[in-house]
């Protein structure tokens, strides 16, 4: 057994007639569990697959399958491009050079093709993509700028070097140090490093970049899929997106995403070069990759994706409708972000507003803290862009799972220690400089609101709003009428739920933050993905967690909203309706997908899915129901590939 899954049976024989001891019977239980994890690893990586093939070439050709991270939900069709590595760093040797004025002449003219590369991948980028996703090509253009790559291998070459190897170095360093950070966003850039390095070395071996023949639907395939091999293909070619290496983090995820193209990621252990030009079905929503399918599973697919492509037509026209109930219970929504988001790209869903600004993202994006005036543009960018439509933005929530790069954090058990609001009134010159940013941000436009994470009891919330107090007054004396912004608090320790009543006093709004409150409440670390499987918001005592707090706003007669991963969940968005939320928030992809419930699903009918809900003791069991009554009510596209 491997994670409660049945890999195999083992079978004992001997000669002799006899029964086995139980010192034999414990060698094999000893045996079987060590096996078990080998087993389910060799066939997650594809190696059980090709010993089966090795083993019985009679074997009948069937889809071969593959199993990866379901990172960007859709059904792509299409035929297989691998991308491979441009060149290979790993493969360069060490060599002096007695001639580094022509080694250094070879890396700059290499480098200089590099970001002409990189400028017209750029330039091809679709016009409507958000700022954020275009921004990524400005930081490969600032690395592969002289003063920064350039500079380092230079000097490497001076030191005696030859170039490609002082290539490889330089890069090769920065990778680890990267991949030895604990931020999984962060550890992934250094694939973006990785391909940097690749398109330099190619163009130094000048190897000639063979221009890759994109078929109509083309599903990219590789080791590592990068951005830039993403945005290489021409627009509207793109059928789906498979990478051995990488995760929902990744940025190719990121892209993917914000392009509608399914993705599935991780795919460890296949053979990337085999797939080359073969028929491939990439099933972003179960994680699943198919190559060359059957006619009868290529049938069904297609005419999947096709409802796909008609259900994304048919909630483009509820852009402008309200997230109403049939029986008149209105909703606000919003969305998530942690990048300086395209305001259009949210009018295009029809959102009301930023309803989470993670503000620590741009922080985790720097080597320094950004200074007061750094903020208050990046701020003001956003509140401008989506005024006169609300933003919240979130004070810094690091620590956790989100260290910064130049404030490390060392800490045994870094969920449960220093992290959120609890640094930010220990670092009382940080908070101050980011209140003041957000305040100074917000003169002339008056749309910003406030909220504070990870408040563990109403004391810290006093302190903050002191804080906040004293950042206002500071400031009132040089800008008359300086606004006060309302100030919210999030709600993801269980504690604060139980103190929901006494902090929502003190606070405007309140918004549930469901994927820590999941991970508080049940005890189960968000990322260790040994205990995902315990992991699951719709457990009754989280949805208990959430009529309480909703429960405890209103009778102080502040708004509450729930900002979590559950608040874009189609099936658990039935729950929150009928608990009374006042709003959601959630990514650009789930908001179109969420209002289409909202609009389907009457108020009464939510209660009573609640009331059963609550009757059940098994997350999985009510997950179930609540799939059901969508296919139900006719949106069973939600949940499942097809309309
Ligand atoms: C949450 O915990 O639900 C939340 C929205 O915050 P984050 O995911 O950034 O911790
Ligand atoms: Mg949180």
């Amino acid at each position: 057994m491997h994670q409660r899954e049945l890999v195999g049976v083992m079978i004992i024989q001997q000669q002799e007639q006899r029964g086995f001891d139980e010192s034999e019977e414990a060698f094999m239980v000893t045996l079987s569990a060590q096996m078990a994890g080998l087993i389910a690893h060799a066939s997650a990586t594809g190696v059980l697959n090709k010993l089966w093939a090795y083993s019985d070439k009679r074997v009948k050709k069937e889809t071969t399958h593959l199993k990866g991270i379901a990172a960007v939900p859709g059904v792509g069709i299409g035929h297989a491009v691998v991308v491979y590595p441009l060149a290979d760093l790993d493969a360069v040797p060490d060599k002096e050079t007695r001639n580094a004025d022509d080694e250094i002449a070879l890396f700059q003219q290499a480098l200089d093709t590099a970001r002409q590369d990189i400028r017209e991948l750029s330039a091809r980028l679709p016009e409507n993509l958000p700022t954020a996703e275009k921004a990524l090509f400005e930081v490969y253009l600032q690395i592969l700028d002289d003063n920064s790559l350039g500079k380092e291998v230079i000097q490497e070459i001076k030191d005696g070097q030859w170039a490609q190897g002082a290539l490889r170095k330089i890069i090769k360093q920065h990778i680890r140090s990267f991949e030895a950070m604990e931020d999984s966003y962060l550890r992934e850039r250094a694939d973006d490093l990785r391909d940097l390095g690749r398109r330099v070395l190619s163009h130094m071996q000048t190897q000639k970049h063979k221009t890759l023949q994109y078929p109509e639907q083309t599903v990219l395939v590789g080791e590592e899929v990068t951005a830039a091999a993403l945005a290489e293909v021409p627009e509207g070619q793109l059928a789906g997106v498979v990478s051995s290496r990488g995760s929902k983090n990744s940025h190719v995820a990121i892209l993917a995403r914000a392009l509608g193209v399914p993705a599935v990621m991780g795919t460890d252990g296949m053979s990337v070069s085999e797939l080359d030009g073969k028929e491939i079905i990439v099933d972003g929503y179960y994680g699943q990759v198919y190559l060359d399918p059957t006619q009868r599973l290529r049938k069904q697919y297609l005419s999947l994706a096709k409802e796909e492509q008609q259900l994304d037509a048919d909630l483009e026209q509820l852009r402008d409708l309200p997230a109403q109930t049939p029986d008149g219970y209105q909703v606000s929504l919003f969305i998530n972000t942690g990048l300086n988001e395209d305001a259009g790209l949210s009018s295009s869903v029809g959102a009301e507003g930023i309803g989470l600004f993670r503000t620590e993202v741009p922080f985790m994006l720097r080597d320094a803290f950004p200074s007061e005036e750094e903020q208050r543009v990046l701020y003001k960018q956003l509140l401008g862009a989506f005024h006169p439509r609300p933003v919240i933005m979130r004070t810094l929530d690091v620590g956790g799972d989100k260290p910064l790069p130049y404030f490390p954090v060392e800490e045994e058990n870094p969920s449960l220690g220093w992290r959120g609001l609890r640094i930010t009134l220990d670092h009382p010159e940080v908070f101050l400089v980011q209140l003041r940013a957000m305040l100074r941000a917000n003169i002339g436009l008056n749309n910003l609101r406030i909220m504070l994470p990870m408040v563990t009891h109403p004391g810290e919330v006093d302190d903050a709003l002191r804080l906040l107090a004293k950042a206002h007054k500071e400031l009132s004396e040089e800008h008359e009428d300086l606004p006060m912004p309302p100030v919210g608090v999030m709600l993801e320790v269980p504690s604060a739920v139980y103190q929901a009543g006494a902090i929502a006093q003190r606070v405007d709004f309140m918004s549930v933050g469901s994927n820590d409150l999941t991970q508080y409440l049940l005890a189960v670390d968000r990322n260790n993905s040994h205990v995902a499987n315990l992991y699951d918001s719709l457990h009754p005592a989280v949805l208990m967690a959430l009529m309480q707090a909703v429960q405890s706003a209103h009778t102080q007669g502040k708004q509450i909203s729930i900002c979590g991963e559950m608040a874009g969940d189609p099936a658990s968005v039935i729950l929150l309706i009928a608990m009374g939320f006042n709003a959601m928030s959630m990514n650009t992809t789930s908001l179109p997908r969420v209002k289409w419930v909202i609009r389907n699903v009457e108020r009464a009918h939510a209660k009573e899915l609640l009331k059963q809900a609550l009757s059940v003791e098994d997350p999985m069991v009510i997950r179930f129901h609540l799939e059901q009554a969508l296919e139900k009510l006719g949106l069973g596209g939600l949940v499942r590939a097809g309309k």
